[in-house]
This record gives C-alpha cells, structure tokens and sequence, in this order.
C-alpha cells in the first residue's frame, strides 16, 4: 500500500462498536476522563490502541503500567460488546456475576488509573506504510510507534429491509438496552446460539412470552443455555423456522414465518423483534493493511503479530474460537507484552519497563 498524502476524510466510518442499539436508546457508558488526545497532550503514543472492549482495555492496562502512556481510540460506543450484555456469569472472580457495562467500567477505570488516555470517537482510516504509524479519527491525526488492534465484531442482521426500517420501533440486537420496553408484551428472538438464549432468557424478565425462532432443528448453543431457555415456561422454541419478513407500520406487530423444510408460511403476532445471530468482525479500515481470513477476520502470526511489524492484534477481531470476554482480556494482555517486547526491540521502550508485568 501507499503511504497516504491527507487524511482521507472521506473513507467510509468504522463503526468500532456497533451495539445495536437504535439512537433512541440510552446505553450505559463508561464516562471520558475528560483526557482527550485532541487537547493539550500530544497526539502521538508509543502505543495507539484501536478498540475498547476487553481485549483493547486489558492491553491498555498494561501498556499503560509499563509506562507507554497508550491512547485508546475506543469508538463512539465504547466498551464493546459486554456494553450489551446482561449478566456475566463466567468472568473470573465475580462468584455472584455481574452486569457487563459494570465490568467494562471497572476495566476503563483500572486503564485510566495508570494513565491511558480515551478518545471516544470512531477510527476513520489508518495508513501502516511507514512509521511511525498513522490513524485518523473525527478529524484528527494520531502518530504511533506501535499499534493494538481490537476493534471486536459486531452484531449481524438479517438483511430484511422491513428489518431496518423498524429498527428502534421494535427490531433490536439489545436485549439489554430495550428488553425493558417489552413489559407485559410478546417477543421473538432469532438465532440458535448462545446469544439468541441468553436474550430469549434476559427478555422473560419483562415479556409475557418469548418465541425463539430458529432456522434448523437443533441448537448451537452450549449445554447449560440450552437448558435453562428451554426450562423456562416463558419460552416457547419454533424450530426449522426463518424469518420471511418484519410486518408492521410504525412499530412491529408480527412476523411473517417461513418453514424451512415444507416453505410454508405463517404470521407469528409479537410486537418485539430481537435479532442475535451472530457477529462480523470490524476490519473496515484495517482490511487494505492487514491479512484476513475467508471469515474477514484478521489473520495473525506467533500469537499477537500481524503482517506489518509493530502492528498487533487482539480479541475477537481475530478470533472466531473462543469469543469471551477472559480470552479477549488475555489476548489484550499478550498483544501489550509483545508491543512493549517490540519497542524494546526498536529502541523506543526501556527495558526496565518489562518488570511491570
Ligand atoms: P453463533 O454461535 O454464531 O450462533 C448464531 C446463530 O444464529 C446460529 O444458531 C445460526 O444458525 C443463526 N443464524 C446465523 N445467521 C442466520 C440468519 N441469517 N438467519 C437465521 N439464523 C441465523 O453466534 P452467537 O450466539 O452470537 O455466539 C457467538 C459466540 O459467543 C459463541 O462462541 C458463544 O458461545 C459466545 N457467547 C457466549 C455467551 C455466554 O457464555 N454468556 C453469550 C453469548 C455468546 P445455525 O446454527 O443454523 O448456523
């Protein structure tokens, strides 16, 4: 690639984190420490760190305690994709579980304790032809020695253009932002993955019924999920069924339903949509630089590396495996170790910084 002349303001937006969540909708978010690197600090890092969920948090934690004084360009959105889940039952060291916005804001506090520096805003184009590295975001350039990717995926829809009309006027990918307007309604939740049970589950706290509509006669979700969804006599599961199209004015009323073995159709009343089938990984800006896979995930070498030395890469922007949030925080962890290793290695970073691990 080229090394580009102007910041080119007119790429498309990477939207780091899409939460699916329509405007109207407040989402928890952890507040700015009002450091913002298009104020007085400079606007060059040892370290820029692309992405604020806990692969993006967790590096800057540690690059931070190793004295590189990161800048997290974190999103409009920021705090990934625990900003829309509800209860987090498997982080390590929350025997009691704990709200995902909850845990992203103790992550961003412990990164911001040691110094790193958060600029809410969307990344808008990169240019890795030279370094030190450059990155633009709402209209700003940023200078890095080294670079963190962990721009995390994002939520999938299904493609229906009644899908999109309606969205915010009953179709979500946020049961945690909108369940609440559900109260005392029916709902349909889309998908056989764990999302989709886990919000079918959430969504009973306040809907009178939840149908989980799923296109094949089997799950793809884990075990226990599975059991506690279907245990739950709130859900009622509609196997071998897709959705044909979204019906309603100006807020959803019902579904139109097809059978994917016969193809018959069929309307399903619900006045809430909840689509939870999956997720793509946000690469916009970074595809014309590094490697991806047929997925469209980014491809890394030797655990963190990426093709361009100096660029790494974390969470699930990557990994299409593991996708939890303690494997992200560990890749985050990784991916700062072998930035600071690489600084190191450039002259850049003192080696007495690597006893802060
Ligand atoms: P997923 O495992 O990829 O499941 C997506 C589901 O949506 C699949 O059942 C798939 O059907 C269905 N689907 C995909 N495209 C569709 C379409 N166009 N129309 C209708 N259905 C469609 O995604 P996920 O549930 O979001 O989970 C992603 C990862 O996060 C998993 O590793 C999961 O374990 C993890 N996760 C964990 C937790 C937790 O532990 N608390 C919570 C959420 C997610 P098929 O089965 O037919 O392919």
């Amino acid at each position: 690639m080229e090394p580009m002349d102007k910041p080119p303001f007119n790429f498309p937006t990477l939207t780091i984190v899409d939460d699916g969540a329509p405007d109207s909708i407040a989402v928890t978010k952890p507040s700015t420490n009002g450091n913002r690197a298009d104020g007085p600090a400079s606007n060059h890092s040892k370290v820029v760190i692309l992405g604020s969920g806990p692969a993006g948090l967790t590096a800057a934690i540690y690059a931070a305690r190793a004295n590189l004084e990161p800048i997290v360009i974190g999103g409009y959105a920021p705090g990934g994709q625990l900003m829309i889940t509800s209860d987090v039952e498997n982080y390590p060291g929350f025997p009691d579980g704990i709200q995902g916005p909850e845990l992203m804001q103790k992550f961003r506090e412990q990164a911001e304790r040691f110094g790193t520096r958060f600029v809410d805003v969307d990344a808008e184009a990169v240019d890795f032809s030279a370094r030190p590295f450059r990155l633009w975001a709402d209209r700003t350039e940023y200078t890095a020695d080294s670079v963190i990717v962990a721009t995390g995926a994002s939520a999938l829809w299904l493609g229906l253009d009644n899908e999109t009309r309606l969205r915010g006027r009953g179709v979500s990918a946020c049961a945690t932002c909108d369940g609440f307007f559900f109260r005392g309604k029916k709902v349909a939740v889309v998908g056989g993955g764990d999302t989709a049970l886990e919000e079918a589950t959430f969504l009973t706290r306040f809907a009178t019924e939840v149908v989980l509509l799923h296109r094949r006669d089997s799950l793809r979700g884990s075990k226990i999920m599975q059991e506690r969804a279907l245990a739950n006599p709130k859900i009622s599961m509609r196997w071998n069924t897709e959705i044909a199209d979204v019906l309603g004015e100006d807020k959803v009323n019902a579904l139109l339903l097809r059978d994917t073995v016969s193809g018959e159709l069929s309307e399903e009343p619900a006045e809430g949509l909840f689509v939870a089938i999956g997720y793509k990984p946000n690469t916009d800006v970074l595809r014309d630089w590094l490697e991806v896979d047929d997925k469209g995930y980014l491809v890394v070498t030797d655990e963190t590396h990426s093709r361009v030395d100096g660029v790494f890469v974390a969470g699930d922007v990557h990994d299409h495996r593991y996708r939890q949030a303690v494997t992200a925080a560990g890749d985050g962890c990784k991916a700062a170790i072998d930035a600071e290793r690489w600084l190191e290695s450039q002259g850049i970073a003192e080696a007495v910084t690597a006893t802060a691990w």
